[in-house]
């Protein structure tokens, strides 16, 4: 029976915008699970990691802190916390290892729509409303601009009409609660993705060769989303420009076809989304027979 000390523990978002694709992930990496009955641990059954559900401000801090040894949490407040360690006087309090491809958004300016700010230009001595008061104060900072800075802990969108602040800065995706709230998106200050951290403290040998195979397969299940592997026949000649038309491909295999001297089977792996354009093109270029089929599994 494994120690605790030997389990590897992950932080993720309890429940939010995160959890859902947080959890896939860790399955796409093999992980089997069960929950805990108060639903803020879940234990894995196949494999010595364990993921704690809590809020995702609270991520950085766990990480931080070492009581996880990984976690998953938007650039958005890795980036606040960052800001707010280093004032503190705490560097490098983790180690950023990957972007991963979910939670796209962008932290932006909105100025109430038809008003006297139009944009940063106009912003010196008002107020913006934000959850990101250190983002937005070491960007006023740099930017050399005179605003004051609101703290926010949530529905900032309505700070404008409560009479709380002229400006707001907070986080967009597809941009609906801004035109609800009749605000138009300004400067962008960050674009956020989510991202796998560590814990800054070397990780102990019990536990060292599982975490890097965890790493090994989430950049391995990061790589095999956009990966497709195409199949088609070609005539030899054409295998230069086929080649230079497959989207992020490494060397393709090429294969004799029985009794046919002239054309070749030619099978690639592409790191890239494979085109309707892209297809047509190569079936310009003389291939035929094309397949395009999923990667389920990587390991480079
Ligand atoms: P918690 O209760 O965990 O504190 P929260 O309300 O802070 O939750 P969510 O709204 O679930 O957080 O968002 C989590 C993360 O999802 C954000 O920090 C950001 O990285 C990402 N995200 C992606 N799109 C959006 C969006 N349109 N609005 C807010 N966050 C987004
Ligand atoms: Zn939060």
């Amino acid at each position: 029976m494994e120690t605790t000390d030997a389990r590897i523990k992950i932080a993720i978002q309890k429940s939010g915008r995160l959890t859902e694709h947080s959890l896939e992930l860790l399955q796409q990496c093999g992980l089997k699970y069960s929950r805990g009955r108060d639903q803020l641990i879940g234990f894995g059954e196949n494999m010595p990691v364990d993921f704690l559900l809590v809020r995702d401000d609270d991520i950085p801090g766990l990480v931080r802190e070492d009581v996880c040894d990984l976690g998953i949490v938007g650039m958005n407040v890795l980036e606040e916390k960052r800001l707010e360690f280093r004032a503190a006087g705490q560097d490098a309090p983790f180690r950023l290892i990957q972007e991963l491809d979910f939670g796209h958004c962008l932290l932006s300016f909105a100025y109430p729509e038809n008003g006297a700010i139009q944009s940063l230009d106009d912003i010196d001595g008002q107020r913006i409303a934000t959850s990101y008061p250190w983002i937005v104060k070491d960007f006023l900072k740099r930017r050399n601009v005179n605003a004051e800075v609101v703290e926010f802990s949530g529905a900032v969108e309505i700070a404008p009409n409560l009479g709380r602040a002229e400006l707001i800065c907070d986080l967009v995706s597809t941009g609906s609660t801004l035109a609800a709230n009749k605000l138009t998106q300004g400067e962008t200050l960050l674009e956020s993705s989510a991202a796998l951290i560590q814990t800054p403290v070397e990780i102990p040998a019990s536990k060292s060769e599982w975490v890097n195979r965890l790493l090994q397969r989430i950049s391995g299940v990061q790589q095999v989303r956009e990966s497709k592997y195409i199949m088609m026949h070609a005539p030899r000649s054409a295998l230069p420009k086929i080649s230079a038309l497959l989207p992020g491909a490494e060397a393709p295999t090429v294969l004799p076809l029985e009794g046919c001297d002239d054309k070749v089977a030619v099978h690639v792996v592409c790191r890239e989304t494979v085109f309707w354009e892209t297809l047509e093109q190569l079936k310009e270029a003389g291939a035929s027979s094309l397949l395009v089929v999923p990667v389920e599994k990587m390991l480079a």
